[in-house]
């Protein structure tokens, strides 16, 4: 081997050990996370009690689910954080309730949390993930690839395993955490210029779902003085949504719940939780005395 073929070899191989070592690092950091945040993920990896399986193993968009048992199986619930990698009130509260759910054991049911859905969405604080320049970006917007396809480009993949965790798991109600640019007195004022909905929960058309998130909204409007920044109600998630795959295929309550970014990111997290817990204290998840003000 004459002397600029070796260095040739020499330096792709670097080339290649260098964007691996990238890769995995991009993959396994987690500075995109509060303190806080950041705190509970180390602590869930150290001690593997909650830990239940990964979603897209072996790949840079691998990511955890968490599961919380009560003595009862039923109801199974799903708890989805991160869909949207710039919404980051969705995953930091995910991971408020794997560290509330650890030290208020449910009475009843099976909790699944996945509190980083989109991983590498997140990593980079984005909506979506990057599809080819031939592809509509939406292909990279898990939360328009629902049921999603085994194969293909990794946001139909992920969107596929969730979909057959679902199926799995017996899963009979999902919550999924968003934000939203605009509270919804804003998007009444567009008029229907823009899509995005405002701050809201939105529940499939059926009947359980419908009081669930009627009695949850009211709870937490209590919190809020300002009539203009309430939560307001909205029936009928987006196609190919998390919320939507809830509804249309597996016919069962499915959230999509949506927090203002106008408000400051601790504000938003604690609606998210609050939202999420009555849910579950109104599925009858807790005893009574866990049963406080969330
Ligand atoms: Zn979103």
């Amino acid at each position: 081997m004459n002397y600029h073929r070796l260095n040739f070899y020499k330096a792709l191989f670097g080339t290649i050990l260098i964007s691996l070592l990238f890769t995995y690092c991009d993959s396994n950091r987690s500075d995109y996370l509060s303190e806080f945040a950041s705190q509970i993920k180390r602590n869930f990896s150290h001690q593997r009690h909650y830990f239940y399986q990964n979603l897209m193993p072996g790949t840079k968009h691998e990511t955890a689910v968490y599961r919380f048992q009560s003595e009862s199986p039923n109801p199974g619930i799903i708890v989805i954080g991160g869909t949207h990698g710039d919404e980051p009130a969705g995953f930091e509260a995910a991971y408020r309730l794997l560290d509330y759910l650890s030290k208020n054991h449910p009475l009843k049911g099976t909790i699944y949390v996945i509190p980083e859905a989109n991983k590498m969405a997140i990593i980079h604080g984005e909506r979506r993930i990057p599809v080819p320049e031939s592809v509509a970006i939406d292909a990279g917007d898990l939360n328009r690839c629902y049921p999603g396809r085994p194969e293909g480009l990794p946001a139909y993949r992920l969107a596929y395993q969730i979909t057959e965790f679902i199926k799995i798991h017996q899963i009979q109600l999902l919550i999924d955490l968003h934000e939203s640019p605009y509270f919804a007195h804003e998007i009444h004022a567009f008029e229907g210029e823009i899509s995005v909905p405002g701050q809201c929960i939105i529940y499939t058309g059926n009947e359980i779902a419908s009081r669930l998130s009627h009695v949850v909204c009211e709870h937490i409007n209590q919190q809020i003085s300002a009539h203009e920044k309430k939560f307001t109600l909205k029936e009928g998630p987006i196609e190919n949504s998390a919320a939507w795959l809830a509804g249309a295929h597996f016919k069962i309550p499915g959230f999509t719940i949506e927090t203002c970014k106008k408000l400051p990111l601790e504000k938003r997290i604690q609606f998210h939780l609050a939202i999420t817990l009555n849910i579950l204290k109104e599925m009858d998840i807790f005893q009574d005395s866990q049963k406080g003000n969330f």
